[in-house]
């Protein structure tokens, strides 16, 4: 077919994004299926949320002194005058839909915690480079409704052990960061504030802000001058009340009890109100700056921000486009095509198309020729399609009711009925 005209201008993926292709999506595809596999293992549900939220779920939800919030998101106005926002994250999305559906007289009901596994693109406009998108894919799991420790440990050993099957290494950074109360964080904040101000001219100029507005979010400064600054700040696990104490000693107990490894990291915060203890992040020895493949925490204040009860959570979620990075392995070579039909002549190949929607009725994947190419030409696109055998139909094996059928790899061939042939390929 001919171009339309006036057309001349070609397009490309929007800055910051990418076009994932064969066979590259075919890994795609493998890790996030083993994802929701390894979380439906421990009873993890799927669960879609709309692409789009309302604005104020991000704005509550993660916060709204949040970089994402303030410089990242993808907020626009419908048609109805609505503001709209590209979810940046999945976690305030998922908390919004239990408020709304599982929660409607106060309290969960049915086992707790209530478990929910998600596999979503999230958008942000950061500055673009490798292994750092626009959009990009996450999976995730949330446990919602408990504040028992064993939740906790039960979510940090499924991504350790989630990312170990994708074919990454993972190093587990591990920290608490307290409850939001002056007998806990809120006393640190000042501490940590006081210190600040006494060397915010030493910090970096763009994290100068964050010393009235957002103190703990300093920690995440990438900045050289503020990490220097950093290292001699007074550290969170130096001021936490004896209960935080106790369920981050409970933590680390039961990831010892199952043998997951970490490192205390007390730098590692997540700097909003309503995430409370537990913090942690999973970093890939093989990648570059962009290192981080998962991070994630307990946040029981988040459903309290949506104007939801009080509802404790944990969960995390994991940067599918990083692990397929950093993991070693390759693409499969086979698709999902085992019988390639080589079929000459018109009505060999409406036979073949006659068998090959058969073949893949019974969970068999088919493939053919539509342009009739010489015999030569399909062996090759057989070969290509990875598939097993080619299934050929010349006009002798037509009037016999018949297949050739030759096992690429071997090159060995039977004569097959066409009836025998779903037998044949499942034997
Ligand atoms: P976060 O939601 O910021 O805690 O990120 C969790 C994980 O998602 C990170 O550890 C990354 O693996 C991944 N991630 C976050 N932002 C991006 C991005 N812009 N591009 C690619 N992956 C990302």
């Amino acid at each position: 077919m001919t171009a339309m005209s006036g057309a001349g201008k070609s397009f490309a993926a929007p800055r910051g994004t990418y076009d994932l292709l064969p066979p590259e999506s075919r890994r795609w595809q493998a890790k996030v299926r083993l994802a929701m596999d390894t979380f439906a293992l421990a009873g993890y549900d799927p669960i879609e949320t709309p692409a789009f939220e309302q604005t104020e779920v991000f704005e509550r939800g993660v916060g709204a002194g949040s970089e994402v919030v303030t410089k990242q998101m993808y907020t626009f106005q419908d048609r109805s005058g609505r503001s709209l926002t590209l979810r940046p994250e999945g976690t305030a999305p998922v908390v919004r839909a239990v408020i709304e559906h599982f929660m409607a007289r106060g309290a969960l009901s049915g086992a707790v915690p209530l478990k929910l596994a998600y596999a979503s693109a999230m958008f942000r406009q950061e500055r673009p480079q490798k292994g750092r998108y626009r959009q990009f894919f996450q999976v995730g799991i949330e446990a919602l409704g408990s504040d028992s420790p064993l939740v906790d440990a039960e979510v940090i050993e499924i991504g350790f052990r989630y990312i170990r099957s994708a074919g990454v290494e993972p190093r587990l950074s591990l920290n608490s960061i307290g409850h939001n109360d002056s007998a806990c964080r809120g006393g640190y904040v000042e501490v940590l504030s006081d210190f600040l101000r006494g060397r915010v001219d030493e910090l970096a100029p763009e994290d100068r802000e964050r010393v009235s507005t957002n103190p703990l979010r300093t920690f995440d400064s990438k900045e050289a001058q503020t990490v220097a600054v950093m290292a001699d700040a007074p550290v969170i696990s130096d001021y936490l009340c004896e209960e935080c104490k106790q369920h981050f000693s409970n933590v680390q107990m039961l990831l010892k009890n199952l043998d997951v490894p970490f490192d205390l990291e007390p730098r590692l915060v997540r700097g909003l109100d309503y995430y409370t203890r537990t913090t942690f992040e999973y970093v890939a020895a093989n990648l570059g700056s962009q290192n981080a493949v998962g991070g994630g925490g307990r946040y029981d204040g988040l459903a309290e921000a949506l104007g939801g009860p009080s509802l404790p959570g944990m969960g995390f979620a994991l940067g599918i486009d990083r692990i397929l990075l950093a993991a070693e392995d390759r693409a499969s070579e086979r698709g999902g095509v085992d019988v390639y039909f080589v079929a000459l002549g018109d009505e060999a190949a409406s036979v073949a198309l006659r068998l090959a929607t058969q073949l893949r009725a019974d969970g068999v994947g088919a493939d053919l020729d539509f342009t009739g190419k010489q015999m030569k030409g399909q062996m090759k696109d057989a070969a290509r399609s990875g598939a097993k055998w080619a299934a050929i139909i010349g006009s002798e094996e037509l009037a016999a009711g018949e297949i050739t059928l030759k096992e690429l790899a071997t090159e060995k061939q039977e004569r097959v009925a066409f009836r025998d042939l779903i037998r044949t390929v499942r034997s």
